[in-house]
């Protein structure tokens, strides 16, 4: 009982510090209330496998703070953007695609394909991609 409450506080406290929304399945798998295949995670950024994936590998990158999509974004968020695809460069090592290449994409909004608004990046690889896109 104490222990459900003092889980409940420590999340609470996560989503004011990273400005969470209650009802994002994002930002409650960053604030560990949704379980996911986490493969990266860090005081900016937290990668985890999609539950539905289109290839071998396909990871979602995402903020740890809610920001909806790239349209969004402010100047301040420039640091952490940069710093997904250096972890994206690593998660893509370590599931040993880089050799073989891979795809890095962005939905943005309801045109774009975008269904989860908490902005994130798929990284998709593990097999040759299929052109054109769209
Ligand atoms: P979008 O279409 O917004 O670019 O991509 C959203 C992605 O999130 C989809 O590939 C979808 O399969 C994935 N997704 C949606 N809900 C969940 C979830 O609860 N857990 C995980 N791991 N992936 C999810
Ligand atoms: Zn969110």
């Amino acid at each position: 009982m104490l222990k459900a409450y003092f889980i409940h506080i420590i999340s609470r406290l996560s989503r004011i510090r990273y400005h969470m929304s209650d009802s994002c399945i994002f930002c409650r798998i960053v604030s560990g209330e949704s379980t996911a295949e986490i493969v990266h995670r860090d005081d900016q950024v937290t990668a985890f496998r999609d539950i539905h994936p289109v290839g071998p590998t396909h990871i979602l990158i995402v903020p740890n703070r809610h920001v909806e999509s790239v349209n969004t974004l402010e100047s301040a968020d420039e640091q952490w953007m940069g710093h997904i695809f250096t972890v994206a460069r690593k998660i893509a090592h370590e599931d040993g695609i880089s050799r073989g290449g891979y795809r890095l994409i962005i939905n943005t909004g309801i045109d774009g394909g975008q269904t989860v608004f908490h902005l994130h990046v798929h990284l998709i690889g593990g097999g040759r991609m299929k052109h054109p896109m769209g």
